[in-house]
């Protein structure tokens, strides 16, 4: 989940022009749909490619998700409008999904924490319905990795709960086990803002470090979660917390969704130390599918932006009051396809001569100062940079669907193969294309129990 970034992660329409896919490189290929095919690529490459990802365990380790989509009424089970559902996953051939139990940072203070606790209990609530009451024959909760290859094996998808923020802990440790025994298999101890746990990569825009890593209490839960074999997830507290969390657990850490700053200077994304920690912790870093993370935007574009909405006074509208009852069940309509670009309601609500100027007026920025628009071959960068600079045994994939993720020829987990596509016209072989669709995640997993395992029998202290 990427918000409170402003505008990252998926974006309002931020360009005149809202063009389809990369213009001139993408085109749909007849009977592999939004497939980002090239001109160079011959039948035998994607018959390949296709082989590949049809026999490896394709797992992303990063899906938001939204309680109201885990009903009787309206779930998984329908094409739903959301990235990921059922449908999607079976389509783009994607076998397991971390299912995620975000809650935003909110005030430290013992109303906030009930807040955040109650927003998380409702997400893992949302995941066991999916998977013991609704579409229990489709998609099975796996609680170890043994779980995730048997459930994989009988043919059913996969569901893991990660864990998006400290915060929904509070002040009592103990709350690390019951989300432990809810099914949650990793956390990360901040997202955007510090939680009482540890500070957070946003504090580096002013340097604001409420602990300078980790809280005392924050100390105590990632020894926790060595105890218990939940996975420590380092992707958005700061790199001073980071450092601690690597130096503190006796388990390999993850970075459940980042990317790598030599690429895309983000604070968001691991710098070349923070990577070599990683692999010393023998650790993995899942690239996102975020555009923002990925590819840059010039810094003049965002202030230009700014600066226009405020001329032309461009204002989010009113929100209408919700009706009475749950919201709408948004299922897709047949054919639809996916936009990355949102309209942007502050500008569809400017009378119409502003609205043209507006238009007119982007285009130039747009011109100048053109959007990054990420794409899955930006998304491999970042992976081939980390397997050039740590290995091929500390990288794994990501998206961030339904929370801010979804790049040019990765809009939604039904295109999933795009990007075994693009690892394959790299020259991955199918061994390591296996270590970075699952492998190398799930042997952070293993070690992580078995750490669990060893402590249990006070072999580990
Ligand atoms: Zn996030």
């Amino acid at each position: 989940m990427a918000h409170g970034s402003g505008l990252g992660g998926r974006r309002v329409a931020g360009t005149a022009a809202v063009a389809l896919g990369i213009a001139g490189a993408a085109v749909v290929t007849a009977g592999f749909p939004g497939l980002l095919a090239q001109a160079s690529d011959d039948v035998a490459l994607v018959a390949r490619a296709r082989g590949i990802h049809d026999r490896v365990l394709v797992l992303d380790t990063h899906n938001d998700i939204d309680p109201g989509h885990f009903t009787p009424a309206c779930n998984y089970t329908q094409r739903l409008t959301t990235q990921v559902n059922l449908p999607k996953m079976t389509d783009g051939g994607l076998d397991v999904s971390f299912m995620i139990a975000y809650v935003g940072q909110g005030p430290l203070t013992p109303e906030g924490y009930d807040n955040a606790y109650r927003m998380a209990v409702a997400k893992f609530d949302a995941v066991h319905r999916l998977t013991e009451q609704i579409a229990p024959t489709q998609i099975g909760l796996a609680l170890t990795v043994a779980d995730v290859r048997r459930i994989a094996a009988s043919g059913r998808k996969v569901a893991v709960i990660g864990i998006e923020n400290g915060y929904q802990v509070g002040l009592d440790v103990r709350r690390v086990a019951e989300f432990y025994d809810r099914g949650g298999r990793y956390m990360s101890l901040a997202h955007n803002g510090a939680s009482q746990l540890a500070d957070s990569n946003t504090g580096e825009a002013t340097q604001t470090w409420l602990y300078g890593g980790l809280s005392p209490l924050g100390r105590e839960v990632v020894g926790e979660m060595n105890r218990l074999g939940m996975m420590v997830d380092v992707s958005h507290p700061s790199k001073g917390a980071m450092m601690q969390m690597v130096a503190l657990s006796k388990a390999p850490i993850i970075a459940s969704h980042s990317a790598v700053r030599a690429v895309a200077n983000h604070s968001r994304n691991m710098d070349d130390e923070m990577l070599m920690a990683l692999k010393q912790s023998g650790g993995v870093i899942q690239i996102v599918g975020l555009g923002s993370f990925l590819k840059i935007d010039p810094p003049q574009r965002a202030t230009a932006i700014a600066d226009l909405r405020r001329q032309l006074e461009v204002r989010p509208p009113r929100r209408a009051p919700l009706p009475p009852g749950p919201p709408p069940c948004p299922v897709e309509a047949p054919g639809a396809t996916p936009a990355l670009d949102e309209p942007d309601p502050g500008v569809a609500a400017l009378p119409a001569d502003r609205r043209a100027e507006y238009g007119r007026r982007l285009a130039v920025i747009d011109a100048q100062w053109p959007a990054a628009r990420a794409s899955v071959r930006d998304l491999v960068d970042h992976i081939d940079y980390v397997v050039k600079q740590i290995g091929i045994d500390h990288v794994g994939i990501s998206s961030d669907f339904d929370g801010g993720g979804g790049i040019e020829g990765w809009t939604s987990a039904a295109d999933t193969f795009n990007v075994t596509l693009e690892l394959v016209r790299r020259g991955y072989t199918e061994e390591q294309i296996g270590k970075i669709w699952s492998g190398n995640l799930l042997r952070v997993w293993g070690a992580a129990e078995r750490v669990a395992k060893e402590m249990a029998a006070g072999r580990r202290r």
